[in-house]
């Protein structure tokens, strides 16, 4: 028999800690176990692609240590432990190490993985990085040595293009390959987009938009060749694939969860298809919502933790402006909350405003640029929010 440890929290990262601390806060005692596959180092996962040019060392960025933790939150942290198997049946879970731990109430915090478009040949994987946790951010800024690196980042999203910025600022030589024709494709309406491309351009950055890699080899001098479609071809030292995540769903797949491709399933009280287990942060799809960013994890910890001490409470993103950090262009991004049916486009150069407008001309999103970015709170506050 398995003994049932009260709340199992899966995940240490800013959802899984934040949810505990939340119960805490709430005065909540009960017997909290928080299981990471990490070094469970209780870090802001938003710094990681601002250390170099802050000029922070890894170590710099763990606030506290998994024990420091524990000792904190009065909670069990297992660290470099990963949860193989979820039986909700019998309301366990197996460890790797096959130890079985029992739970009163579970929640998946289990976050998203980076994925890789194209297979890495075998004899040039130490050479390619994703950085999605503190420990990957270790292996990379070991890799960057002291000498300036020649980089290439694949993928322009929010993570490619704080990256292009933080290895520039840090002294690297950085060239961004991507399929878009603009930088932050997803977030901001073409124009603006355009303008952070010509800002990172300016400052030295080389861009390879609208382009595809179609080609790894091993290039001269120990360097890693990568050949375009245009045939364009970049030596490089490093790659930093920047490429999208996924979210970490395979746990609740296998148990029979209701699952889809944007996370586990859960309504607004953060609850999954099985009523023992919850399920928040970039994991989590929230009827239909799955915000991978801080502030709806946090909205989602506090109303969780809320719920689970006894007040059902529903959870709701509020307004949400995405602060893209890119200094040598500041871009504040607020995701539309209906689909856009025009973009209002004033300013000039760097200094850009776009205004997402539906059918009806109400404003349902925004996207800021440069000096434009001063008008973030005056347009949240005009602007409706998704899970309001
Ligand atoms: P994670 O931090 O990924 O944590 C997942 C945890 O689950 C980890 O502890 C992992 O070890 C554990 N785990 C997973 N599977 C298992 C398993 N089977 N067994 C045991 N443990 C497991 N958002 C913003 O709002 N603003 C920003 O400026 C911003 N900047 C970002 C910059 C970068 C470089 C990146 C990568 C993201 C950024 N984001 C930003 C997004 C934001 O950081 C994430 O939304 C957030 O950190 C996700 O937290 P999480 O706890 O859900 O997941």
């Amino acid at each position: 028999a398995t003994d049932h440890t009260g709340l199992v929290i899966i995940g240490t990262g800013m959802a899984g800690v934040g949810l505990a601390r939340a119960l805490r806060r709430l005065n909540d005692r009960r017997a909290i176990t928080l299981i990471s596959a990490d070094s469970g180092d209780d870090y802001s996962k938003p710094l990681l692609s601002t250390g170099l040019a802050k000029r922070l060392l890894p170590d710099q960025l763990a606030q506290r240590s998994a024990a420091m933790l524990a000792d904190e939150l009065d909670a069990r942290v297992m660290r470099h432990t990963h949860v193989e198997q979820l039986t909700p049946a019998t309301r366990t879970i197996r460890l790797s190490d096959g130890q079985l731990l029992g739970y009163d109430t579970l929640v998946l915090a289990t976050g998203a993985a980076p994925q890789a478009p194209f297979a890495i040949p075998e004899s040039l994987s130490r050479r390619f990085f994703t950085v999605n946790d503190l420990d990957d951010y270790r292996r990379f800024r070991a890799a960057l040595d002291e000498r300036p690196a020649r980089v290439a980042i694949i993928g322009a999203g929010l993570v490619g293009c704080e990256f292009a910025n933080d290895l520039h600022a840090g002294g690297h030589q950085v060239t961004l390959v991507a399929p878009e024709s603009a930088p932050l494709a997803r977030l901001l309406p073409e124009p603006l987009g355009a303008a952070l491309g010509s800002a990172f351009q300016d400052a030295g950055i080389q861009l390879a938009l609208g382009r595809k890699l179609v080609d790894i080899s091993a290039g001269s001098d120990n360097a890693v060749r990568l050949t375009l479609d245009d045939h364009a071809i970049l030596e490089v030292d490093l790659v930093l694939l920047a490429t999208g995540l996924a979210p970490r769903t395979a746990l609740a797949d296998a148990a029979g969860l209701d699952i889809s491709r944007y996370g586990v399933t859960v309504d607004r009280y953060l609850r999954s298809s099985n009523p023992h287990i919850y399920a928040l942060g970039d994991v989590a799809c929230v009827t239909g919502v799955n915000a991978m960013y801080v502030q709806p994890l946090q909205a989602s910890a506090k109303a969780l933790a809320a719920t689970l001490a006894g007040t059902p409470t529903q959870v709701s993103f509020g307004a949400w402006p995405i602060i893209v950090k890119t200094p040598l262009l500041p871009v504040v991004a607020y995701p539309p909350a209906a689909s856009v049916e025009r973009w209002r486009i004033e300013g000039e150069g760097g200094d850009m405003t776009a205004l997402g407008e539906d059918k009806q001309g109400n404003l349902v999103g925004f996207a800021l640029t440069g000096g434009c970015v001063r008008r973030k709170v005056e347009l949240s506050r005009a602007a409706p929010v998704l899970l309001g």
